[in-house]
Order: structure tokens, then C-alpha cells, then sequence
């Protein structure tokens, strides 16, 4: 069998590599989006990526005979072009994905396929990370933004107008400040996103009386979260210790607000294996705690032992995935 090239194109860089039969990633390279340059661009530097990868490949006597494509925004898996994204990639909706690139490596447009970022990202994570072996898999990532995709048999469940898996939208009751939902980055309110994403989870230690002083984004609420208070006297010390109290605080309410959600998409699908991913998930105990407590609480009598795990491929999952969309 003969090898394939997986894509992971995302908002700020894009990662290719020639993927085995087995899904062994065997050379790779990355580099940053073109997301100001319009999806013509985009095409014409991805191209040239898998390109040289392909020759790479034929120089090890490996030839390649697909290309797989997991990519920002909504995909329309059938014709391969993007239906609808956010501006983290100007210009990028309505390009044609899967003939714009077939059409530029002279290759068949049914020996390239796309996706969704997020599917093929369970899609290597079904395959051959956290969930391999089960049968069904749901995996929400927490980072940026909050995103899911439940896997059946070897294929994401995409829905009928592939908008499918946005999990961040849908109603929490952790959505809420002083009775008014929080507004959410698709426009609604009150969704699971405008809580427990990391920008979210900064703007309630905003809310919660933090300082911009002492944490400057997600990361810095966990690492001042963590911080020693000792050291410190008097007023600056005090302001310290509410800044501290604001990010364990914030921390905690993302995290459950996190774990209700999964909880309640348990109910609903009864994945055989949850993998949880995406930043956030890599923070620690601090956060993975309470949300796996909340995530509990929510279940189901029936479903309390349904195995809930970290994602184990890291910035691999994506590119495997999109190959296996070639490879099977
Ligand atoms: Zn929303």
C-alpha cells in the first residue's frame, strides 16, 4: 500500500506530513498560514507543502497517493469546498478546497478529501490516540474555542450540513453574570463556549475582580493560580491574594462548566470512550479536576463508568486523521 500526505490546516499555521499505511507520521513540516491572504493563496502554499513533501517521500522510495485535509471552518465533506469560517482566515469561505488542490498536484480530485479540523482530529485520536480500539468516541477540545466531534464506526458524524460538532453552542447555566447570559463569539448568548473556553475562562477572572496586572491571558490565570502569595505585605499583597482568589475561582467555574457539558453530551450519544483535548485539558489537575467531578455529577446511572481521557497524540492527531480519510 502506498503512502498519503494529512494536512492540518489551521487559523495561525498549517502542518503536513507523509503518513504510513499504519499511520506512522514519517516526515513533516509546518508553517504558518497565509490567513490574511485570501483562499487562493492558501492554496497555492499548501500545494507547494504537500508538493515537497511528495518529493521528499519519492526520495526515500516512498510514493504517495493521496492527500487528506483537516482545515479550519465548515467543510462540505462531499465537494470539498469550505462552506463557511471565521476571520482567523480572511477570504477563506467559498474557497474550493479539494479541486483547488487537486487540480494544482495534477492528482485525481477522489484521491484528496476534507474535513473539519476538529473531525480529523478524533479521527487520528479514534484511530490510533486516546479512544483506538473503541467503537464510538466523543472528543471535545477546550482551547481557543470549544469544539467536539462524535466518531461511529471509523467515521466522525458530520450532519447533514456538516456543521456538526460545534459543541461550544449550546446552552449553559454557567453562562450567566449577574443574571444576564454572556454573549458568545457566534453571536448567541449563554453558550457553553462564552464560559469555558480559554479566552472565556480569562474574561471571568476579569469578572471575578483579577488584575490584567497579574495574568495576561489563559495561561498566565493558571500560572498565577499556582503562584506562592508569601512575600508579599501590606495592600500590594492583599490585591495579589484577590487576583490569586479570582483565577482559582475562574478556573474552577470554566472547569465545570466544561465537564456539565461533556456530561450532558454523554447522556445523549453513550460514546464508548471521551476524550477531552485541546489546551486546557493540558493545563493540569487544577482544571481537569473539577471538570471531570461536574462531568460525573451529570451522567446518567447507567453511564457512570464511561472512560473519560486526555488526548494522547498531541499536534499529530489532526494530520493522522485527515489521512486516514485517504487510507481507508
Ligand atoms: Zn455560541
Amino acid at each position: 500500500m502506498t503512502h498519503v500526505i494529512g494536512v492540518d490546516l489551521g487559523g495561525t499555521k498549517t502542518a503536513a506530513g507523509v503518513v504510513s499505511p499504519a499511520g506512522e507520521v514519517l516526515m513533516s513540516e509546518t508553517f504558518p498560514t497565509l490567513n490574511r491572504a485570501g483562499g487562493e493563496a492558501i492554496l497555492d502554499a499548501t500545494a507547494a507543502l504537500i508538493a515537497g513533501l511528495v518529493e521528499r517521500a519519492a526520495d526515500a522510495g516512498i510514493s504517495v497517493s493521496g492527500v487528506g485535509i483537516g482545515s479550519a471552518g465548515v467543510i462540505d465533506a462531499s465537494s470539498g469546498a469550505v462552506l463557511s469560517a471565521t476571520d482567523a482566515i480572511h477570504d477563506w469561505a467559498g474557497t474550493e478546497l479539494v479541486s483547488g488542490l487537486s487540480s494544482r498536484l495534477s492528482l485525481a480530485p477522489s484521491m484528496v478529501r476534507a474535513v473539519n479540523d476538529v473531525h480529523a482530529h478524533a479521527l487520528g485520536e479514534a484511530w490510533l490516540g486516546a479512544a483506538a480500539g473503541s467503537s464510538s468516541s466523543l472528543m471535545v477540545a477546550f482551547g481557543t474555542g470549544v469544539g467536539g466531534s462524535f466518531v461511529l464506526d471509523g467515521s466522525p458524524v458530520l450532519g447533514h450540513r456538516f456543521v456538526g460538532g460545534h459543541v461550544g453552542h449550546f446552552a449553559s447555566p454557567y453562562a450567566a453574570f449577574e443574571g444576564s447570559p454572556l454573549p458568545c463569539v457566534c453571536g448567541g448568548s449563554g453558550h457553553v463556549e462564552a464560559i469555558a473556553s480559554g479566552p472565556a475562562l480569562y474574561e471571568a477572572f476579569l469578572r471575578f475582580g483579577g488584575s490584567t496586572l497579574d495574568a495576561a491571558d489563559s495561561r498566565g490565570v493558571f500560572a498565577l493560580a499556582t503562584s506562592a502569595t508569601d512575600g508579599l505585605d501590606g495592600g500590594a499583597g492583599a490585591a495579589f491574594a484577590d487576583s490569586r482568589a479570582a483565577a482559582l475561582r475562574a478556573i474552577e467555574v470554566a472547569a465545570a462548566a466544561a465537564g456539565q457539558a461533556v456530561g450532558g453530551l454523554i447522556n445523549i450519544l453513550d460514546p464508548e470512550t471521551v476524550v477531552i483535548s485541546g489546551g486546557l485539558a493540558d493545563a493540569g489537575e487544577l482544571w481537569w479536576k473539577p471538570m471531570e467531578f461536574a462531568l460525573r455529577q451529570e451522567l446518567l446511572a447507567p453511564l457512570v463508568s464511561v472512560p473519560v481521557v486526555r488526548a494522547t497524540l498531541g499536534n499529530t492527531a489532526a494530520i493522522v486523521g485527515a489521512a486516514k480519510l485517504v487510507l481507508k
